[in-house]
């Protein structure tokens, strides 16, 4: 059963804002631009390799997108599988052209066509998540669970080439569609006698979810002056929606909407943690301090009384 179904994550959100909010004379404006396409290209890989991993639902408990806190860090996981006999780690993988591992140089490089990049190696990586999972499970009283660890290339057409020891690389990566094979393989050959409560440790890893997050504003040095103000229409998504005394009304398509500064209230606090009467005000572009102030009221927000500032959540 997949008791955690992956959603868009909060990263690609914030960059979906960003791209319609930003000013077009901020000066790095491609590298995000590049950054959204590097978050959208990964976010539809999973979604394809999940495709596959619903084929293991009925002998397993699923859980897509977690994080998890380990002393004090915090690991992020695209996939865990976790049946009577194992957990297994499957973490999606992004590449287009030829992924080359050298097995006795034990170096990961991505062919393109055009140049040979060496790539932080994806097994690694893998190895560490494994390590920061025991640690948690441990942490939480399960010892001696079995916990193998998987790469799913997700474009079919990735050529997947190795030098050296292909056996060893072929047990742990593979395309999205021979996840749930590798799987089923392993699972013939383990003899648990103490069967794993897979639903009772994926409830508690659910409960124990954090949401991944990053700063992005920060990162990327943006500050509020330099995102455009208004509301956005509900239908066609331009920028500058005009107040009526009941209703917004879109100039380009005409649409109508009561509720479409919600919206705009929503996209504010996606990019920024607080928002004040006054922002608000000049975000939406309204002179009414009284419907704003019945606005922020109305969303899920912590007043502070002290800084005069809405808290989101
Ligand atoms: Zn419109």
């Amino acid at each position: 059963m997949n008791i955690k179904k992956r959603t868009k994550p909060l990263i690609l959100q914030k960059y979906e804002v960003l791209r319609t909010r930003l000013k077009s004379d901020f000066p790095r404006v491609h590298h995000i631009e590049r950054e959204y396409g590097k978050y959208l290209k990964g976010y539809m890989g999973e979604v394809n390799v999940d495709y596959f991993l619903q084929f293991l639902e009925p002998i397993s408990t699923i859980l897509q997108d977690i994080c998890l806190k380990v002393g004090g860090k915090s690991v992020q996981l695209d996939n865990i599988i976790i049946s009577q006999h194992a957990i297994y780690i499957v973490e999606v993988k992004n590449y287009s052209g030829t992924i080359i591992f050298d097995t006795t140089l034990n170096q990961f490089t991505r062919d393109d066509g055009k140049n040979e990049t060496g790539f932080s190696h994806p097994i690694a990586q893998a190895k560490l998540q494994q390590l920061k999972l025991q640690n948690w499970l441990q942490h939480n009283g399960y010892t001696n669970i079995p916990i193998y660890y998987l790469i799913a290339i997700s474009e079919p057409t990735t050529r997947i080439k190795v030098i050296g020891d292909t056996e060893s690389i072929a047990k742990v990566v593979a395309h999205g569609e021979r996840i749930p094979h590798i799987i089923l393989d392993i699972e013939k050959k383990l003899e648990n006698p103490n069967k794993i409560l897979h639903q009772k440790i994926g409830h508690l890893m659910l409960r124990k979810n954090i949401d991944f997050d990053r700063d992005i504003m920060q990162e990327h040095r943006i500050k509020r002056q330099d995102l455009m103000n208004g509301v956005k229409c509900t239908n066609c998504e331009r920028l500058g929606m005009q107040r009526t005394p009941r209703s917004w009304v879109c100039p380009k398509c005409g649409h109508k909407d009561r509720h479409a500064h919600y919206l705009a209230i929503r996209e504010y606090l996606l990019l920024f943690p607080w928002i004040t009467n006054p922002e608000c005000k000049n975000f939406l572009q309204v002179d009414s301090r009284h419907m704003v102030n019945k606005a922020l009221k109305n969303v899920n927000l912590t007043y502070e009384p002290a800084h005069k500032r809405w808290l989101r959540k």
